[in-house]
């Protein structure tokens, strides 16, 4: 069974504070690690939270404000000192490019690594940006007030339950064959096929965790959220600040929860919490149970199997 978990490194917005960093979420599967957002002092967070360097796998970067990125020559520089990495993809809008040149350029510094930087056009609908071992990012571009992007972890749909019954009743001996028919290829047993789908149930979706980053609400997000394992909105701003939230591109808690509870997700988050925002305006929410928490930072989500 594949574990997925979610790791909330960083949740305020703005500057770090003591008790909220700069915005960074890890997703970690199978031992690889996806990064979303890489904001100041991440790097720190992590060694913290004890999560591991070595198998980052790609960063995505939801756009281009100091918040969301200034974590990251750091970090890089740090992944050339001691992790060897196999290589690094980061993605994100245009001028993470010339971003990171500057930074090595100025600090002289060349990473001894593969790193392959790219730069998401607009999008409009869903499209997919990185392949992992089986899994899919995708990005669409989200409403902030710069060019933004909104990013879903979908992973690939996992065969139906093998039906042991019918296997044998098929012929087919316990062992090999079965773990053949389960990885979807046909058979042979005393000279007849038996295919998968004779004992295999219908399949079984794959997980899909969503990062709105830095977005009013917005139908692009709403849609890539829907149906989600865990939808991550930003909340960047109480209620009592909506033209705030509206000239800064960003969405208030009332505003966050309701893109939550329109998904239809199974499990809602708002995170990026504005660093005005006391304790207790978070207390009085009603949430909904365990279906909708706020996160904070050090809190690891674990998401079942479909
Ligand atoms: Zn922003």
């Amino acid at each position: 069974m594949t574990k997925l978990s979610i790791h909330f490194i960083g949740t305020g917005s703005g500057a770090p504070s003591l008790t909220r960093g700069s915005p960074a979420i890890m997703i970690r599967r199978e031992g690889v690690g996806l990064l979303f957002d890489c904001g100041e002092a991440t790097q720190l967070a992590m060694r913290r939270q004890r999560l591991r360097f070595r198998k980052l796998e790609a960063i995505f970067i939801s756009h281009m404000h100091g918040d969301h990125v200034l974590g990251l020559p750091g970090l890089i520089m740090t992944l050339n000192l001691n992790a060897n990495p196999e290589g690094l993809a980061i993605y994100g809008p245009r001028g993470i490019g010339d971003y990171l040149e500057c930074a090595f350029k100025a600090t002289l510094f060349q990473p001894r690594f593969e790193l392959k930087v790219v730069e998401l056009e607009e999008t409009p609908s869903p499209t997919p940006v990185h392949r992992g071992d089986d899994f899919n990012v995708y990005a669409v571009s989200s409403r902030h007030v710069v060019p933004s992007f909104a990013y879903a972890l979908v992973e690939d749909d996992r065969p139906g339950e093998f039906n042991v019954e019918k296997a044998l009743e098929l012929g087919v001996p316990r062992g090999r064959l079965w773990g053949e028919l389960q990885k979807g290829k046909s058979v042979e047993v005393d000279g007849r096929v038996v295919t998968p789908e004779q004992v295999l149930g219908p399949k079984r979706r794959g997980r899909r965790v969503v990062y709105s980053g830095d977005t009013r609400p917005c139908d692009t997000v709403l849609e890539l959220g829907r149906g989600s394992d865990v939808f991550i909105h930003e909340a960047t701003f109480t209620d009592d600040h909506l033209e705030e939230a509206q000239a800064g591109g960003h969405s208030t808690i009332s505003e966050a929860l309701d893109v939550i509870r329109k998904s239809g997700c199974k499990m809602g988050v708002i995170t990026n919490i504005g660093q005005r925002t006391r304790p207790e305006d978070l207390e009085k929410l009603v949430l909904g149970g365990e279906s909708i928490i706020v996160a904070s930072d050090g809190l690891t989500l674990e998401v079942p199997l479909r």
